[in-house]
């Protein structure tokens, strides 16, 4: 409330700049954090994933149990997680198709990446996702990509991020934020992100119902989810859970979802 008191200058409420967010949803560990942070952080919250067929069935159900559980599980945030869209994009599975020669499949899979890789899909996502944001008229563009454990993404750095959010920004003639809150943090601090954000029971949602694994393995449960183990997906998510909780130990995650509120 705006008082004038004597001798004294009104306290004018400055109204934070950004209240709404679009947030880049895959339904894996990062970008399922990135969606508590922004369910913490704005009023009013939406989350977009692309759909390119493949493997990428498993990360569309996981999308669809981590939105479920989170509105479940998380009463302050549940009313703050508004629509999910699905934008299907088929010409990228096209273009991993025809651009993949047995060559090139063969170095992309000696790389460590997956063999669906195609160049630039981050720009293509971002994009995407200006376009439903300024259709939406959400602010804030939030996603998981990140430096530190992964290099090999030169459309995911952080200078390809801020030159996307002046690009996006002036193609669209709207001020977005492109918010990448994982974007100089390991494995170990984003499951350590997720802690702070929603305590144990949002640890123990990342647990049980993202998915990471390159191989769409969901047969095989360890302690830090489901996943083949020994892809470079598996492989970076069990280190990190790994040095997480050497760092702060907590107790092996229960199979079963909470339904208490988080504590923090
Ligand atoms: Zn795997």
């Amino acid at each position: 409330m705006v008082q004038e008191g004597v001798g004294r200058p009104a306290l004018v409420y400055h109204p934070p700049m950004h209240t709404s967010a679009l947030v880049l949803f895959s339904g894996g560990q990062d970008s399922t954090t990135c969606l508590a942070l922004a369910l913490e952080r704005y009023e009013r919250v939406e989350t977009v994933g692309f759909d390119y067929g493949q493997r990428h069935l498993v990360e569309m159900q996981a999308r669809v149990h981590v939105l479920a559980q989170l509105r479940a599980g998380f009463p302050s945030w549940a009313p703050r997680l508004g629509q999910d869209h699905v934008l299907e994009l088929p010409v990228l599975g096209r273009i991993s198709e025809s651009a993949l020669t047995s060559e090139t499949a063969f170095r992309l899979q000696a790389s460590g990446l997956p063999n669906t890789f195609v160049p630039g899909r981050n720009l293509l996502f971002m994009t995407l996702a200006a376009a439903l944001a300024y259709r939406r008229d959400l602010q804030v563009l939030v996603t998981g990509v990140c430096e530190t454990d992964f290099s090999g993404y030169p459309d995911c750095r952080d200078d390809t991020m801020k030159a996307l959010q002046l690009a996006l920004s002036l193609g669209m003639d709207r001020r977005f934020l492109v918010q990448t809150p994982l974007m100089w943090i390991d494995k170990a601090a984003t499951w350590e992100l997720a802690r702070q954000l929603g305590g144990q029971l949002l640890v123990d949602l990342v647990i049980e119902h993202t998915h990471t694994c390159y191989l769409g393995d969901r047969e095989h449960r360890h302690v830090w989810g489901y996943g083949c183990g020994t892809c470079p997906a598996c492989e970076l998510r069990a280190r990190g859970f790994t040095a997480f909780q050497a760092a702060a130990p907590v107790p092996a995650a229960p199979i079963e979802p909470a339904t208490t509120t988080p504590s923090a």
